[in-house]
């Protein structure tokens, strides 16, 4: 008898055990969790898992939790979104206005596809990759950039059958493992635009208009375009050579990575942010002294055409951008607010890509926004958000009939464009009228036993404290009178091209 007491104890304190909420992490749990595994850095809340056991591999899977996102990653709250909500809308706007279709592809491609399009040498490919192995033996990697998982899509859905150019736009996460910090994640997030099948550079410079069309609608104001054109396989090749030995011969002076850069990637030193390299680059050849006709011809129009659409840019003959696959033209775009400076965005040709990639000859270009780079910008310069939509209604119910009637009510205002907020889940009128207010609607309807039985409700202005009682078959139209402003949500669905 009393080893069954002990045993329904024991099972309760473990059942105690599982229900606790996670334990804030003491210094010594901690410590020991560092211990065990030095990625874990900055401690958070550690929970236990209740579901003891084993897994397939036998590992113990009841080591303590971190309550924290993974380094260099972050959530966006609730009380974010009206930044994101502004970038999206303008993005939304901008991708319709200047005839580009979505496009979604994996996060997850093969990692052959990016070493082939992004190339060796470079820091993504080199350094900042996520890559593993997955349990069918596919050597797969999360994207850490958009454009080589367009051209795969482009190969893989035969799109050269289709009308060009093709614009395509796509958005979302991508992943680089590099050393966090202010304005550099290990995942971000960007919206990515790319034009295939045409080479007039009168869409390179629609493009960088669309870019600046896309930050101004954000409300960032001083933004300036760096632009260059780092020629094509041609030119490149010749002027090459040239910088190669300009750095060769200036060796001793380079840092220890542009030492090794100048054997992979010498065009990558032009692009070292360390003081001595930048005074070494300062005197280097520049791509734009050593194109062919055809390539000076094409930046030469850019230019003209950046000209005419009064986008303000400056030439910046460094700029060679951290991707191989570029060609021609490659731009970036910088705000020009004072303090620590980030690119929020860059892109250029790719004329070479698809071929590269198997598929048939196909000039491209694109560019990407880092998306929490601009949001950055718009809190720094405090730019001014669209005012969302609020409720401006309140439904409130007391007793169990009226909540009933009260649910079907919401929805049929909700079918009216009227945006209802409620709390259905309070008992008290007192409490919810509280809420109402805390909520600063202009209007409170309250549904009690009787007006629930009689099929009515009572209307109270919030401000004047006047209330009515009316049918439900006149409710709608009275709110829709009595809303300042006309505050009721277009139920139409909107026109798109
Ligand atoms: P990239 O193609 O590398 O120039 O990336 C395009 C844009 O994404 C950059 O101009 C930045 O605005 C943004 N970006 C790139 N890397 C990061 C990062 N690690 N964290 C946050 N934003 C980034």
């Amino acid at each position: 008898m009393a080893k069954k007491k002990e045993k329904s104890g024991s099972k309760r304190k473990r059942r105690k055990k599982a229900n606790s909420k996670p334990k804030k992490a003491s210094r010594k749990n901690v410590k020991s969790l560092k211990k065990k595994n030095p990625a874990v850095k900055n401690s958070g809340k550690l929970s236990k898992s209740p579901f003891v056991k084993k897994d397939r591999d036998n590992v113990q899977t009841d080591s303590p939790i971190l309550m924290q996102s993974p380094r260099g990653m972050h959530d966006i709250l609730p009380g974010e979104q009206a930044y994101w909500n502004q970038i999206r809308r303008s993005l939304d706007h901008a991708f319709l206005e200047y005839g580009f279709q979505r496009i979604d592809t994996s996060i997850l491609e093969y990692t052959d596809l990016f070493v082939r399009s992004i190339g060796k040498g470079t820091d993504i490919i080199d350094k900042e990759m996520y890559s593993f192995v997955t349990k069918g033996r596919d050597k797969v990697s999360l994207r850490p950039e958009f454009t080589a998982s367009i051209a795969r899509a482009y190969i893989q859905h035969g799109m050269n059958v289709l009308p060009k150019p093709i614009k395509l736009f796509s958005t979302g996460t991508v992943y680089r493992y590099d050393r966090p910090q202010e304005g550099r994640y290990r995942e971000h997030r960007q919206a990515n635009f790319d034009i295939l099948g045409e080479q007039d550079p009168v869409l390179d410079a629609q493009l960088i208009q669309l870019a600046s069309r896309v930050i101004e609608g954000l409300g960032i104001k001083n933004i300036q375009f760096q632009i260059n054109s780092i020629g094509c396989s041609k030119c490149r090749e010749e002027y090459l050579e040239l910088l190669k030995s300009y750095f060769e011969s200036k060796k001793r002076k380079l840092c220890h990575n542009c030492k090794k850069r100048l054997e992979t990637n010498p065009l990558r030193i032009l692009d070292c942010k360390e003081d001595k390299c930048v005074q070494v680059s300062a005197g280097a050849p520049q791509s734009i002294d050593h194109l062919c006709d055809e390539c000076r011809s094409h930046f030469k129009y850019l230019l003209e055409y950046l000209d005419e659409l009064e986008v303000p840019y400056m030439i910046n003959p460094r700029l060679v951008r951290g991707l191989n696959y570029y060609t021609k033209t490659v731009f970036e775009i910088w705000s020009s607010e004072e303090g620590r400076k980030h690119s929020l965005g860059g892109g250029g040709r790719y004329d070479k890509l698809i071929e590269t990639l198997g598929g048939e000859s196909t000039p491209a270009i694109g560019f990407a926004l880092g998306l929490d780079r601009l949001v950055m910008e718009m809190k720094k310069t405090k730019v001014k958000l669209y005012k969302e939509m609020k409720p401006k209604v309140f439904l409130a119910q007391l007793g169990e009939l009226a909540k009933k009637k009260s649910l079907r009510l919401f929805s049929d205002l909700e079918k009216s464009g009227i945006l209802t907020a409620e709390s259905f889940g309070r008992g008290s009128l007192r409490s919810q009228l509280r809420t109402a207010n805390r909520l600063g609607v202009e209007i409170a309807l309250i549904i009690g036993q009787k007006e629930a039985l009689d099929e009515t409700v009572i209307v109270k202005n919030m401000s004047s404290g006047a209330q009515e009682t009316v049918t439900r078959e006149k409710l709608v139209n009275l709110i829709k009178k009595n809303l300042k402003n006309n505050n009721v949500v277009s139920v139409k669905p909107k026109k798109t091209r």
